[in-house]
């Protein structure tokens, strides 16, 4: 008898199988569970703009609360149009090109079920998020990783080159990369670019943090490369530019192709997104402009903060050029992998981390390394640092679980 005729012996269902629940759930109950302090998932303990949330419950009082039109309101569409076309000089029509989403997250969703065909391959860059591999084994596509690598995490344009077959369809991007902190180069976006001219490609580019990179380190969209516009999906959100992680307001833009297949995916999954909530991410983007450029240069004080204290810590990372993130490798500690050091670290130092391994399919790569979120306030990471470094942190097999 097979599973699905013993009835609810037979969940969850094979394009489920296999994928555990999400780490940064997992990671965050620990955190409610044990008190710890939470450098894991990546939320700021800090809302956005006031004048937002102003904007959202006016929107809840002024009678915004039935259902947004499917592709989003019109006036959030022409505020994300405006947005790419202000700070990248790419012309979208809001009508076709651009579709509100509930979070990047069903962007990612809506773009693999809209798009990708049973048996397609994907090109993905790993470490990745852990939504590109449910959602691309949900589509039944085959996923070909490239790995980031340590200590450096760049990536390799051979490497690249050799994942792409003759099956292969897509290119799945994240830049500036989550968890490494890595923003791709002119030569890496070089790379990408040549591939999907070449081969005839559609790159999916998660750009979430878009606005969040320091030193100067400018990030370049892909779908600004010659050639490029009319084969990228660009997909980002309000949540990491303005802090407003909960909201779940998202998007996707390129080609009305593109779009178009996303829209087709989307309304049978959310229909449409967080009506009272439009308005207020529309006014966001068009009179908070100068808002994630600040949050750029205030998390760029809060990554010294926390990489300096963890060096103190002898938890060193590679410094990111962007993102919320930072990762140590803890080979030195003794431990069997981050996981077991994760899960330990909240009786150990009462802080809390996400281990990178389960982002990888080279599980060696990324074994021993850990992620710390720095978008926290300013007393969090403090308290955090404290505890790591007051903290013995090298492994005793005796106290395993
Ligand atoms: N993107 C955030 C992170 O990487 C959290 C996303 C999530 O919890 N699904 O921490």
């Amino acid at each position: 008898m097979n599973d699905r005729r013993r009835g609810h012996h037979g969940v969850p269902a094979a394009r489920l199988r296999g994928i555990a629940p999400t780490i940064f759930t997992r990671m965050s109950a620990l955190a409610a569970r044990t008190g710890a302090v939470n450098l894991g998932q990546g939320f700021p303990d800090t809302d956005g703009p006031p004048s937002v949330i102003a904007r959202a419950v006016a929107a809840l009082q002024g009678g915004s609360n039935q259902y947004a039109p499917g592709p989003g309101q019109p006036a959030l569409r022409r505020a994300i149009a405006r947005h790419q076309q202000r700070h990248y000089g790419l012309e979208l029509d809001p009508e076709t090109q651009v579709v509100v989403t509930t979070g990047c997250t069903e962007a990612i969703a809506a773009a693999v079920l809209g798009l990708v065909d049973p048996g397609d391959e994907v090109v993905v860059l790993e470490p990745y998020y852990d939504s590109y591999v449910a959602m691309l084994q949900m589509a039944g596509a085959v996923r070909r990783p490239v790995t980031l690598r340590a200590p450096d995490f760049r990536l390799d344009p051979a490497e690249l080159r050799a994942a792409v077959t003759p099956r292969t369809r897509f290119l799945l991007v994240n830049s500036p990369h989550n968890p490494t902190g890595t923003v791709l180069t002119l030569a890496e976006r070089t790379a990408i670019a040549d591939l999907a001219r070449e081969h005839d490609l559609v790159v999916i580019t998660d750009e979430v943090y878009e606005h969040l990179t320091f030193d100067g380190t400018p990030h370049i969209p892909l779908a600004t490369l010659p050639g490029m516009a009319e084969r990228t999906l660009t997909l980002s959100s309000a949540g990491k530019s303005y802090s407003f992680t909960g909201w779940k307001i998202g998007w996707a833009t390129g080609p009305a192709h593109l779009v178009g297949a996303v829209l087709a995916a989307k309304q049978w999954l959310t229909f449409t997104s967080g009506a009272p909530l439009q308005p207020a991410v529309a006014h966001a983007l068009e009179h908070e402009p100068d808002f994630p450029g600040a949050l750029a240069r205030d998390l760029q004080r809060r990554r010294d903060l926390l990489c300096a204290g963890l060096a103190g810590a002898g938890l060193p990372t590679r410094i990111p050029a962007g993102t919320y993130f930072a990762l140590t490798d803890i080979t030195h500690l003794g431990w069997p992998d981050g996981e077991s050091f994760c899960l330990e670290l909240p009786a150990r130092a009462g802080v809390v981390a996400i281990p990178a391994q389960s982002f990888y399919d080279d599980r060696e790569a990324g074994r021993q390394l850990v992620r710390w979120a720095f978008c926290k306030d300013d007393e969090v990471l403090e308290e955090g640092v404290r505890r790591l470094a007051g903290a013995d942190l090298t492994y005793h097999a005796e106290a395993t679980r």
